[in-house]
């Protein structure tokens, strides 16, 4: 009798402990999965629409997912020939005794201050994808394509980008392309990030700052100096600055990145 009663105390034990056990595990899968963001060794995928906004919205986020050591991917949208600023960069050239350059090797030069940012922040340069979509009129289905075949090589990858609340169309478009591919349950992990310009009027709709790492603040500045680089002989135009000086002042006031997951 006495023996019995000691097994069954121990059966009633281990039902216990195994109850315990399953109920921890369950709650820290659910842990896991909340903080899907925040996943060491993962990879992170950010999308830029035009050059800049990887190191003026995202780079904040985007440095933060390399200091967590995760593999971070970029990917350039489009080269951002319908910018203005080309007229302001030939005037500077003629002024200075350089002939003008034209929309393709404007994008051309668009496209090398990206790389040139993304290798600053820290991109390998294998992880730089550069994509040339029509700037000014970027199509959400023809998005939809990059991201998904993205998400093919990546399945568990973490997606970044501008958000559809983005009153720039090609941003909206490219944050509209993301949450779609959600729904359809092609992607499952997004981060939606404010314009810097838009911090104070969106404020309500995002409730996460991520900083800049510390030990990542130089790399932050020598991607924003990228931008700011003036050599026509090397075929450097200061495009970046050029275009949206106002938005440069703004990030490096702050040096973070404003987001959202939906
Ligand atoms: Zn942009």
């Amino acid at each position: 009798m006495e023996v019995n009663k000691k097994t069954g105390k121990r059966k009633k034990i281990t039902t216990v402990a195994l109850l315990a056990l399953i109920v921890c595990l369950i709650v820290s899968s659910m842990f896991f999965f909340h903080l899907d963001r925040r996943l060491p060794g993962g990879t992170a995928i950010f999308y830029s629409p035009h050059p800049d906004d990887e190191v003026l919205s995202m780079g904040s986020g985007l440095l933060e997912a390399l200091d967590r050591n995760e593999q971070v991917i970029m990917v350039l949208l489009s080269q951002g020939k319908a910018s203005k600023a080309i007229d302001q960069v030939n005037e500077r050239l003629l002024q200075e005794g350089y002939p003008p350059i034209n929309a393709e090797e404007f994008g051309a030069a668009r496209a090398k201050e990206f790389r040139e940012s993304a290798l600053q922040l820290g991109v390998k340069e294998e992880n730089i994808y550069l994509y040339d979509l029509p700037d000014g009129s970027l199509n959400t289905e023809e998005i939809k394509e990059i991201m998904t075949s993205f998400a093919a090589r990546y399945p568990e990858a973490v997606h970044h980008t501008m958000t559809y609340k983005d009153p720039h169309r090609d941003h909206a478009a490219a944050g509209k392309a993301l949450q779609e591919l959600k729904k359809a349950g092609i992607i499952r992990h997004t981060v939606y990030y404010i314009p810097v310009q838009e911090w104070e009027n969106l404020k309500s709709l995002f409730n996460h700052v991520t900083k800049t790492p510390p030990s990542k603040l130089a790399g932050h500045q020598k991607a924003l100096a990228a931008y700011k680089s003036w050599y026509p002989a090397g075929g450097r135009y200061a495009i970046g600055i050029t275009s949206v000086p106002e938005y440069f002042e703004i990030i490096e006031g702050a040096y973070q990145s404003v987001w959202s997951k939906r």
